[in-house]
């Protein structure tokens, strides 16, 4: 597996002559470069470069990484030779307009007919602006997730001096209805956030119970989809799943990841409302930009000033190459990565070695390894997440709540209230042709265990 091929460089280099083309008006300008002492420092960079793990080869199952397609890692070059800030439209036209597509079509697999949205740095900053919006609209009020949603929302909280809370999760990760509901009858709740795959295990909490307990308690509904958001596009989720996805348009905000399994690089998050009119919140009163344009940019509607337009640039050219359609190529990625986790959840299932806890919802496999104790469990997990890595498999680690595991384990000795346990994601499309290799390096890993 080439991580380049000369074919995309040659690509590259057709489409950089002719946006060159597009300014050969111009006098004659070209900026100075000493060659020679670029080729050296570049030459050092892609050496220590060599020093990251393995991202983009699909012996690389640990953490969320999933390389950009190379739509996305050539448009995205191709556009630096320009530098687009989608900030205002005068640091960008062309490349604010495509963010506007691209945002409007992320909406459409939402079911939003003209949400307000933007792109911005990832999740994290995108859930802020969500988050911000609830609290100017209800302030002072609570913000709710599940114990088991991203660490990022209590922080956020923190940042924007929200009381924050957590609610408990059922055994299989999802936010309990239960809990939620005591919780708002006590009032004072500004938001509820409902996630829709969690980075820990992909699970997919009960959205629609939660749009129903809005009509009693009155609260806005954000949904944290950085994660799981493109899935909704997959034909192999579960059935039982499916009407969580298909009421994400009722949700009064959402939050998605590009750079998460939407194959661009980082540095792309997004964020929509439903009501396009909370972009008066954003209002303020610049001197320094907006005077050379009547539209509305997207500068008037993000928290963010400067953004990279080549983060829209890269997006759109992925959208057009794989348009996110049901039964699309796009999609059929998804898919793959979904049956990916369900194989390798199946053969740890069989195994007399490993532990199966919760079924994937999503692509995420957790998974122990088998001992008497919760601290022997959790030392052989860490065991076997340094053989496989010697063995160029990369995998992940999580610590899971003792009261979560117990239910999958009951004979495990609790002497710890966390386990350790290994995680995989099986986010790439090609992990499903994958799984013999992937599956032949842990179990020579698990039988070192017991050496
Ligand atoms: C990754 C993730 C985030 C944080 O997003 P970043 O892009 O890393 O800033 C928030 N929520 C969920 C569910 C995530 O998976």
């Amino acid at each position: 597996m080439a991580l380049v091929t000369k074919s995309e460089i040659d690509i590259l280099q057709a489409a950089l002559e002719k946006l060159q083309q597009g300014f050969s008006h111009l006098p004659d300008f070209t900026p100075a470069v000493d060659r020679d002492r670029l080729r050296s420092v570049l030459m050092e960079v892609a050496g220590r470069m060599q020093q990251n793990y393995p991202y983009h080869h699909p012996r690389y199952a640990g953490q969320m990484m999933k390389p950009p397609h190379a739509a996305a890692r050539l448009a995205y070059a191709l556009s630096l030779w320009i530098n687009p800030n989608n900030h205002a439209r005068d640091g960008g036209i062309a490349s604010s307009h495509m963010e506007s597509e691209c945002v409007a079509a992320i909406g459409e697999i939402f079911g939003l007919g003209k949400p307000l949205g933007h792109l911005c740095g990832g999740g994290t900053m995108a859930n802020l602006e969500a988050l911000w919006v609830a609290g100017q609209l209800h302030p002072g009020k609570t913000v709710l997730a599940s114990a088991q949603a991203h660490y990022t929302h209590a922080r956020i909280s923190d940042v924007l001096a929200l009381p924050f809370e957590a609610i408990p999760v059922t055994p299989n990760g999802c936010m309990d209805m239960t809990a939620l509901e005591s919780r708002l009858r006590e009032g004072d709740v500004a938001a509820v956030v409902v996630t829709m795959g969690t980075t820990g295990l992909g699970a997919i909490d009960p959205l629609p119970a939660v749009l129903h307990l809005r009509q009693q308690y009155g609260f806005r509904v954000h949904v944290d989809a950085a994660y799981g958001g493109y899935f909704t596009l997959a034909d192999a989720l579960a059935p039982e799943l499916q009407p969580a996805f298909a009421s994400m348009g009722e949700a009064d905000s959402i939050v998605i990841d590009p750079h998460k399994h939407g194959l661009q690089p980082y540095g792309c998050g997004c964020v929509l409302f439903r009501d396009p009119a909370v972009g008066a919140l954003y209002k303020h009163d610049s001197p320094y930009t907006y005077f050379s344009s009547a539209e509305l940019h997207l500068g008037e509607i993000s928290l963010e000033c400067s953004r990279p337009g080549a983060a829209a640039v890269a997006l759109w050219a992925t959208q057009q190459l794989l348009p996110m359609q049901r039964g699309g190529e796009f999609a059929s990625g998804l898919n793959r990565s979904l049956l990916a986790a369900r194989e390798l959840w199946r053969r740890v299932q069989a195994s007399h070695r490993l532990k199966a806890l919760m079924q994937p919802q999503l692509d995420i496999v957790v998974f122990g390894v088998r001992a008497g104790s919760a601290r022997d469990a959790s030392m052989l997990a860490r065991k076997l997440f340094a053989e496989t890595a010697k063995r160029e498999l990369h995998l992940a680690l999580i610590e899971l709540p003792a009261e979560l595991v117990r239910q999958y384990w009951p004979e495990l000795v609790m002497n710890r209230d966390t386990v350790t346990c290994v995680r995989s994601c099986l986010m790439k499309p090609e992990h499903l042709d994958w799984i013999d290799d992937i599956w032949s390096v842990l179990e020579s890993a698990a039988l070192a265990l017991d050496e």
